[in-house]
C-alpha cells in the first residue's frame, strides 16, 4: 500500500474508544445517570439563540474563568478551561512533557495519562500505586529516584475508585519541585479530599476538573485547571487558539448557576455506589473496592470476559478492565432502577 506514512506507532496503535453499545443500561464511562433539569435547557437554548457565532469566542475565556475561580476562591490567573478535562490534560504535557522529558504514572490508573503523554511525544516512566492502590512513600521515593517532569496522581483515581491523601501529594510535591505535580480530580465531588489548598504553598501542584461527571454535562465538553498562575501561562502559550467555542463557554457558564441541581443529585449516587459495593461483598469469591468515586471496581469469581458477556447478554454494560487489573471489572453506579438492573443481572450471570 502506497501513500504517507505516519509517525512511528501510529499504525501499530489502536484508536482510544470507550465501546458504546445500544442497550438499556449502559454503566461504563462513569458519567452522570441523570439529565440536568429543564429549566438548565431553556436558559442554555436563550443562552445560545443570543450569542454572536459569526465572531469568534473570547479566547481568555473570562466569562467561564471568572465564575469557576469564584467557585473555588482561587485566583482568576490560575484557573484555566479547555473541552475536557482530557485536553487540559495534553495541554499541560505540550507545556510540560515533550521530547526528551518524562512523565510518571502510578499505575494502575487513568489510561489517557500515559497515552496523552505518548502522543505528546513524552516519556512514559510507570511506578505502581502501593498496597490497596495507594500513594505513599514509597511512590514518593520511586518519583525522586526518576525525576520526571511531570508525575500524574489520579485522585479518586480511576479505576480501582481510592482517594489518595493529600499528605501524600504533599510530600510528593515538596520532594520534586521542579517537577509538576497533575493532580486528576474528575470525581472528586464524590469523596476524597481535595489537592486544591497545596497549590497556593506549591506553585508546582496543578488540580484538574472536570464537568463531565458530578456536573452531568459530559456531552458539553468541559474540564478546568486550578494552579499556579504561572503553570497558566505556560498552557496559554501551547493551547490552540479559540480551542472553547461560544457555545462551550456558554453550556459551562449556564452549569454553574445549575450547579446546585446537580450536586442534588450526588447523594443518590453515592448511595447507589455503596449499596454496589455492599451488595457484591456479600458474594462469595468476589474481590470489590471500596470506592470514593461514582464507579466500583470489582473481580468477579470466574472468567471477567464471561461474567461481562453475561451482563451484556442481558442489557448491562459495564467496562472490562482485564488489561488493566487481572480479572477486574468496572461499574458505574447509576439510577436505583439501573443499579437494580445490574445487581439483578450479576446474580442471574453467577448463578
Ligand atoms: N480524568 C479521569 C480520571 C477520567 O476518568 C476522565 C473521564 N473518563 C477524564 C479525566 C476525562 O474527562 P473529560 O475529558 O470528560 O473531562
Amino acid at each position: 500500500m502506497s501513500g504517507a506514512l505516519p509517525r512511528l506507532g501510529v499504525r501499530e496503535t489502536a484508536p482510544y474508544v470507550s465501546p458504546q453499545l445500544d442497550v438499556p443500561v449502559r454503566l461504563n464511562t462513569n458519567e452522570c445517570p441523570y439529565p440536568l433539569p429543564e429549566s438548565f435547557s431553556r436558559e442554555l437554548a436563550a443562552a445560545v439563540r443570543d450569542l454572536p457565532l459569526h465572531r469568534y469566542p473570547d479566547g481568555a475565556m473570562r466569562g467561564l474563568r471568572g465564575e469557576i475561580a469564584t467557585l473555588h476562591a482561587h485566583p482568576l490567573d490560575g484557573t484555566w478551561a479547555a473541552t475536557g478535562s482530557n485536553e487540559i490534560l495534553i495541554e499541560l504535557l505540550l507545556a510540560y512533557g515533550g521530547p526528551g522529558r518524562s512523565a510518571m504514572t502510578f499505575e494502575p490508573t487513568y489510561l489517557l495519562h500515559s497515552r496523552l503523554a505518548w502522543i505528546t511525544h513524552t516519556e512514559v516512566v510507570r511506578g505502581s500505586l502501593g498496597t490497596g492502590f495507594t500513594l505513599g512513600d514509597e511512590q514518593v521515593d520511586a518519583a525522586a529516584a526518576a525525576q520526571p517532569d511531570i508525575v500524574f496522581v489520579c485522585s479518586p483515581n480511576n479505576p480501582t475508585g481510592n482517594a489518595q491523601s493529600v499528605e501524600a501529594v504533599r510530600r510528593l510535591a515538596g520532594a520534586l519541585p521542579a517537577t509538576l505535580v497533575v493532580v486528576d480530580e474528575a470525581y472528586i465531588e464524590f469523596g476524597g479530599e481535595t489537592a486544591l489548598p497545596l497549590v497556593a504553598g506549591h506553585p508546582n501542584v496543578a488540580v484538574v476538573r472536570t464537568f463531565s461527571k458530578a456536573f452531568a454535562l459530559a456531552g458539553a465538553r468541559i474540564g478546568y485547571l486550578l494552579a499556579d498562575p504561572a503553570v497558566v501561562r505556560d498552557v496559554e502559550v501551547v493551547r490552540l487558539p479559540y480551542h472553547m467555542s461560544s457555545l462551550t463557554q456558554a453550556a459551562g457558564t449556564t452549569a454553574l448557576r445549575h450547579r446546585d441541581d446537580a450536586l442534588r443529585l450526588l447523594a443518590a449516587i453515592r448511595d447507589q455506589r455503596d449499596r454496589i459495593v455492599a451488595e457484591l461483598g456479600n458474594v462469595s469469591g468476589m474481590t470489590v473496592y471500596p470506592s470514593d468515586a461514582n464507579f466500583v471496581l470489582f473481580v468477579p469469581p470466574g472468567d471477567a470476559a464471561v461474567v461481562w458477556q453475561g451482563l451484556l447478554d442481558r442489557g448491562v454494560l459495564v467496562r472490562d478492565l482485564t488489561a488493566v487489573v487481572p480479572n477486574a471489572l468496572r461499574v458505574t453506579a447509576g439510577t436505583e432502577g439501573e443499579t437494580d438492573a445490574f445487581l439483578q443481572a450479576m446474580k442471574e450471570v453467577l448463578g
